[in-house]
């Protein structure tokens, strides 16, 4: 049997995309543009960027038995992921219903189909994957009970990375398993409600005391903080000319822990997955934006 690189466990949606001169108001009908469907969600993201850049990897999520679901399956195998634990359900594939204005300001709206429908039987039914997977990676776009039995199934050793989004409270016990927490300026904000402190520095120490083991704060173009009962290290972004910031956190999560899974310490991958979000940022989209390991800025490696 194979061993995987990455495991992630987590949502496959269609995007809808929808250009308007402006977002409509209660109430109101605009024209918009031609609708373009994008391949989505931020666990098929993940498999894909980190299947780019060579990661063996496998998504376990759920999908409709329908055109998107398809769509899905099709661009996931096209990026090498292995699809084994993509289970197809009656419900239909999840959407994001996307309209962007000329400023790049979105609005978005979910609905979860199929992926409300992954759960922890689908978990514990997906244990040979468990046990072949050094990291598992996971979003909050299926069910929290789904993500408590991710924490549940880990293989001894393997390690857990959690990106909270979109932001929710976390059980202890799933915040006790994260071997990083990555979150980014919003989620941090949210999960530490009013004694949130200043900066990133206060954010992370503050996250700290909720029980990971490790907190990674993605800052943008400043890169990330990464922190630990060993203290806390910035980790610098290359500069690039950014076109387009979706899916950015989905690629420098999945790159992070792939690093991790080959046993890379967590300054060394937080550095690589800062090199291979700054790359992402440069094209349009999400999965279309990832990058190979030779187009990472400062050439591949
Ligand atoms: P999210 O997409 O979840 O909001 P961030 O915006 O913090 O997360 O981006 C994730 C990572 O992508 C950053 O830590 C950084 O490495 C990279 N990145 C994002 N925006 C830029 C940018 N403008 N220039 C260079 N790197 C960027």
């Amino acid at each position: 049997m194979q061993d995987y690189g990455l495991l992630v466990v987590g949502s496959a949606n269609a995007d809808l995309v929808i250009g308007v001169e402006r977002r409509p108001a209660p109430g109101e009908t605009v024209l918009g543009s031609d609708l373009a469907v994008h391949p989505g969600g931020k666990g098929a993201n993940q498999a894909v960027a980190a299947a780019r850049l060579g990661a063996r990897t496998a998504l376990l999520a759920k999908v409709g038995d329908d055109e998107y679901g398809r769509l899905l399956l099709t661009s996931l195998r096209a990026a090498g992921v292995d699809t084994v634990g993509v289970l197809v359900d009656k419900a239909s594939t999840g959407v994001a219903l996307i309209t962007v204005d000329p400023s790049g300001d979105n609005s978005i709206v979910v609905s979860p189909g199929a992926n409300a429908r992954l759960t922890p039987d689908d978990i514990r039914a997906a244990r040979t994957l468990f046990a072949l997977a050094p990291v598992v990676s996971v979003q909050l776009e299926i069910p929290l009970e789904t993500v408590t039995e991710v924490a549940r199934c880990l293989a001894p050793d393997a390690r857990l990375v959690l990106n909270p989004s979109p932001p929710a409270p976390l059980p202890p016990e799933v915040l006790a398993a994260c071997d990083p927490l990555i979150v980014n300026e919003h989620e941090a904000r949210f999960m530490l409600g009013e004694s949130a402190g200043e900066g990133p520095q206060d954010w992370a120490r503050a996250l700290l005391a909720l029980g990971p083991r490790s907190v990674v704060v993605t800052l943008g173009a400043d890169g990330a903080l990464v922190a630990s009962s060993d203290g806390c290290v910035r980790v610098p972004s290359p500069e690039v000319a950014p076109v387009d910031t979706t899916g950015a956190g989905d690629a420098f999560t999945a790159a992070l822990a792939w690093r991790l899974g080959t046993g890379e310490d967590l300054t060394v991958a937080a550095a690589f997955a800062a090199r291979v979000g700054a790359a992402a940022v440069t094209r349009r989209g999400a999965q279309e934006s990832y990058p190979t390991m030779g187009e990472l800025p400062g050439g591949g490696s």
